[in-house]
């Protein structure tokens, strides 16, 4: 079987208790590889190495930090193919989503922070005949990325080029389930001369190494993407210590479609924002409102569409759907299915696993769901699931379907359509979200701060908000 490596101090180590932890091809729902079961120790030495190589990284100029992401830039590209088909392996879903999506956006993620810290300033205050003050902005020292399963390598660089490109030493753990492109990072950066000890990625569960990492006393700030008992916990955790956090948790996204919205493009774009990716997107919109005068036409041909969806391997062009991540998932999506049930809701197409033939019968695949019937306030439309499935409700009134939408203790994402100008900006302004899209889903600027209100996160990423995250400011008053 082959065994992954730790990366630590610029070389690839087994844990240093010689464990492994079985990686499952969620395709076939068979191991493939294996991962190290890191612990503690593994977290002294990747901190002892950001350590030593905290001061030499800080010193560099932004100009050669900006060359030596760009070397990771061009690996990343020159190993496109093979990053996006581990991608697609670990993680089930379909290979040319990866191809399209998950690896370009990890090279556009370190070229944008390259080019962003060559152009990051910081500010100065005039105080006219009595002074001025001036801010700088320094690195924080060793810092902590965790990310999760979904969008493996995306979310992972997300952080670790703007903790890099503003000077810090990163401990970065990516999801036990979908360790592979991370691992393969390691050897990318490796050939790119990222110096040894600057970026040390290690394997493992969260609650051994994931914990081990949060709780290190020199660890100056954390950036996780996860679930919302997650980030719970890891504030629990950090608070105390009075580290820097910047939290991106769970979602349970409305979509609310009034009847004058231009109608092709808001079913083609609601077919993707509910089931791309198996519906493990943070940013999906699981709770789809509908105007009473369109619901019945909408959920007409929108049930067609989804029951053409083609459920599949992986790696044939034609899938649509994939496999979900992993047993355990798979288990807990039929488990909200049979709930949704109990509530009362009908189930208008899915809501069963889709058992496919040959090498690929011990897959986790499950037909794209969707559910009507349903009130607004039940635990399935409260609670996030994370996966193929999605609730119809009709609405009448403007004030009713934002106090719906609002209902949740999330507030990560939303998204409306309609041609009505007032409507949707006013709408926009009284959603509990951190992004609402107008007429369009997941449309992303880089440079646009990203992140959740409510349960769904504390702190913003992208573009100069992640590296003031990564920084520390401190003003200087002069005295005239
Ligand atoms: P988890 O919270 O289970 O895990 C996320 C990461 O944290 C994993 O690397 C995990 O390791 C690690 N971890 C788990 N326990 C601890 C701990 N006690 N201390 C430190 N680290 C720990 O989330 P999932 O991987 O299941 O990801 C799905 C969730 O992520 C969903 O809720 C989704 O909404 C959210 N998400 C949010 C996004 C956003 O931008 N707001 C984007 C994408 C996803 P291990 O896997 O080994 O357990």
């Amino acid at each position: 079987m082959r065994q992954l490596s730790n990366y630590i101090n610029g070389t690839f180590q087994p844990a240093h208790n010689g464990r492994y932890l079985p990686v499952y091809d969620p395709s076939r729902g068979q191991v493939y590889v294996e991962a190290p079961d890191s612990d503690e120790a593994d977290v002294a030495a990747a901190m002892a190495a950001a350590q030593a190589a905290f001061p030499g990284w800080a010193a560099t100029s932004v100009e050669e930090r900006f060359e030596v992401l760009m070397k990771i830039v061009a690996g990343i590209e020159s190993r496109a193919e093979e990053l996006a088909l581990a991608e697609s392996l670990d993680n089930g879903k379909p290979c040319w989503l990866a191809q399209q999506v998950d690896i370009p956006r990890a090279a556009a993620n370190f070229r944008f922070f390259a080019q962003a810290i060559t152009q990051f300033a910081a500010e100065a205050h005039d105080m006219g005949s009595a002074g001025f003050n001036y801010t700088l902005r320094r690195p924080l020292g060793v810092v902590v990325c965790i990310s999760p399963w979904n969008l493996p390598l995306y979310l992972f660089t997300w952080k670790i080029a703007p903790a890099l490109a503003a000077g810090n030493t990163v401990l970065a753990k990516p999801s036990e389930i979908t360790p592979l492109t991370a691992f393969l990072l390691a050897e990318i950066c490796q050939t790119a001369g990222l110096p040894a000890g600057v970026l040390n990625i290690l394997h493992g569960l969260g609650p051994t190494v994931g914990a081990a990492l949060t709780a290190h006393p020199q660890v100056k700030a954390i950036s996780f993407t996860g679930s919302t008992l997650t980030g719970a916990a890891i504030a629990r955790v950090a608070a105390p210590q009075f580290k820097k956090l910047s939290l991106e948790l769970g979602g349970k996204n409305p979509n609310i479609i009034f009847a004058d919205c231009d109608y092709e493009k808001m079913l083609a774009t609601t077919l993707r924002s509910s089931f791309s990716n198996q519906g493990q997107i943070c940013l999906c919109g699981s709770r789809i409102f509908v105007e009473r005068s369109l619901y019945e036409r909408f959920k007409t041909d929108f049930v067609q569409r989804v029951k053409a969806l083609r459920v599949g391997p992986p790696l044939a062009a034609d899938t649509q759907i994939g496999a979900v991540v992993s047993q355990v998932h798979y288990e807990k999506v039929l488990a909200y299915i049979d709930l949704a049930k109990a509530e009362g809701g009908t189930i208008l197409c899915g809501g069963a696993p889709v058992v496919l033939a040959g090498e690929f019968a011990g897959g986790w695949y499950l037909a794209p769901t969707v559910i009507e019937g349903l009130s607004y306030d039940c635990r399935t439309n409260q609670e996030e699931i994370f996966g193929p499935v999605v609730t119809l409700q009709p609405f009448d009134t403007e004030a009713e379907v934002l106090a719906w939408a609002n209902s949740t203790t999330y507030g990560l994402s939303a998204t409306i359509w309609t041609q009505h100008l007032n409507r949707a900006h006013q709408l926009s302004a009284q959603l509990e979200a951190g992004i609402v899209w107008i007429n369009t889903w997941l449309q992303r600027d880089l440079r646009t701060p990203f992140g959740g209100t409510k349960n769904s996160g504390v702190g913003r990423e992208g573009g100069y908000e992640a590296l003031r995250f990564f920084t520390e400011p401190k003003n200087i008053c002069v005295g005239y």
